[in-house]
């Protein structure tokens, strides 16, 4: 589906959906999260995340950290996925960009069709911010792993888009703090300007790791 696609989806915010599932956020996510919270992205990382800040921390009954008994607690803030639901977004680099139709949870009593496109619906969520910033660390991510290949080759072909990503990010994994990387004394509280300094430095890095590899040789 494009953006000018039919599509109509009413939620009736059972919060069915916030169990039992994997949410991979991005440093833009974080950062609009640990902000929401009144945190730093270091505090946020620590208290609500797995995986060194790969993935929101859900509870031993598999519901998400962040749902209550009034539904999500932290809705103005919350990551892509859940804003996307029952969407998901997939990128080509050579068709660009698309959606489709998950599987919805088997309960999910959520009103489906109606007039109305996929571009108003994805308005309505206010996703746009998330789309561009998921893009921006797209495009830094393989930036990385073009770096990350010129100097550990990963051998012949086969990598998929996704494997591409996930090597890069495992490779990015200590950057995905912000704030320690930013390292300022006083928090930059507007997540966009933070997130476009985050990926300022992470691009210096990756050209100093560069000439650090190119000089040894
Ligand atoms: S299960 Fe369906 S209706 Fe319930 S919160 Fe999720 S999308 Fe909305
Ligand atoms: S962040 Fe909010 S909407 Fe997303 S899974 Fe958690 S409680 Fe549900």
């Amino acid at each position: 589906m494009q953006l000018d696609s039919d599509f109509c989806y009413h939620c009736l915010r059972c919060s069915r959906c916030c169990h039992d599932q994997a949410i991979q956020v991005n440093p833009y996510e974080i950062l609009r999260l640990a902000r929401h919270l009144g945190l730093s992205t270091s505090q946020f990382i620590e208290r609500h995340t797995t995986n060194a800040g790969l993935f929101l921390r859900f509870t031993s009954e598999g519901a998400c950290g962040f749902l209550t008994p009034q539904g999500c607690g932290v809705h103005p803030a919350r990551p892509l996925v859940c804003r996307l639901y029952p969407l998901g977004r997939e990128i080509d680099l050579q068709e660009g960009e698309g959606f489709v139709l998950l599987e919805r949870h088997p309960q999910c009593p959520a009103l489906v069709g109606g007039a109305g496109r996929l571009g108003e619906y994805l308005d309505e969520q206010g996703a746009g911010p998330f789309l561009a910033a998921a893009d921006l660390y797209l495009e830094l991510v393989l930036e990385m792993h073009e770096a990350l290949r010129r100097h550990a080759p990963l051998g012949a072909g086969g990598e998929t888009l996704a494997g591409l990503g996930r090597s890069a990010v495992q490779a990015v994994n200590p950057w995905l703090d912000v704030d320690a990387v930013l390292g300022d004394a006083v928090l930059e509280a507007d997540p966009w300007r933070a997130m476009q300094r985050h990926l300022v430095a992470i691009r210096k890095w990756t050209r100093q790791m560069e000439g650090e590899e190119s000089n040894a040789h």
